[in-house]
């Protein structure tokens, strides 16, 4: 059992341009720098994109996730970051993801909406444990796809 192994999961509203090629650089820079800080800090994740909302799965020691996420609610490239779970794991589910990201292709975006689709594609309805399901999911495909 890894002591101090943390999950967090937080979903938040995007304030990054509509305009795709400033969008995909902006993402672009939050994973490159999500990935230098993550790697350093013992932290895996991945997060989502997808209709105006991030959606995003923080695991490592207590103490650095919890800094992360700090910073994370300060960055005014999103607002209203709501904290979804916050529980003790025996072991990572991205054990390979300094920070996978998911939700840019069409397969994506489909498995998605039908989550979404119950809940008026709010992700505020949908539970932390519904959010790391999906990214696992995704990002266990992704890995497949590889
Ligand atoms: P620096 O990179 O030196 O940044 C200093 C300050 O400038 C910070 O306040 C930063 O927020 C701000 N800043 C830097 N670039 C920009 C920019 N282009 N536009 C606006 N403000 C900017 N960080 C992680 O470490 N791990 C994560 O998993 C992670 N996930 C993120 C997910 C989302 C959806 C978003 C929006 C950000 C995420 N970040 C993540 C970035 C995080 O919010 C901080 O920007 C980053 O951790 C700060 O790193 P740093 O302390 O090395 O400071």
């Amino acid at each position: 059992m890894n002591q101090g192994l943390h999950r967090l999961v937080y979903y938040s509203r995007n304030h990054l341009s509509d305009d795709s090629t400033s969008f995909t650089a902006n993402v672009a820079d939050i994973l490159a720098k999500s990935r230098t800080n993550n790697t350093r800090d013992q932290i895996t994740g991945a997060l989502l994109f997808n209709a105006g909302c991030f959606a995003q799965v923080l695991e490592g020691p207590l103490e650095n996730v919890e800094a992360a996420f700090e910073r994370i609610q300060q960055d005014d490239r999103h607002g209203d970051v709501s904290l979804l779970a916050l529980d003790p794991i025996e072991s990572r589910s991205f054990p390979n993801w300094a920070m996978g990201f998911v939700g840019t292709s069409a397969t994506d975006a489909a498995r998605f909406a039908g989550i979404g689709a119950s809940s008026g594609f709010d992700p505020s309805y949908l539970s932390g444990d519904q959010i790391h399901t999906l990214l696992r999911d995704l990002t266990i495909e992704e890995e497949a796809a590889v």
